[in-house]
């Protein structure tokens, strides 16, 4: 369940609250504070290929994309 949001399976929870508190309680993939996990693109969700210089906070897919709109003459 790394790939996408885990926060998603709540909305299908939304009609059985007793297994929602349940998977809340038991299942919810801890909040990181380091490792792989911790770091995510803020704009597609995606774990690989993260750039964190200069707080860009994107991955490489993502930074291809809007480089030049936020002001990058040369990339990659
Ligand atoms: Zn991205």
């Amino acid at each position: 369940m790394t790939a996408s949001d885990w926060r998603k399976i709540l909305k299908q929870l939304e009609k059985k609250p007793a297994i929602k508190a349940r998977f809340l309680k038991f299942c919810k993939p801890k909040d990181r504070k380091f490792g792989i996990a911790a770091k995510k693109c803020i704009r597609c969700g995606r774990y690989g290929a993260h750039l964190n210089q200069y707080g860009l906070h994107l991955c490489r897919h993502c930074f291809r994309e809007i480089a030049e709109k936020i002001g990058f003459k040369k990339y990659m």
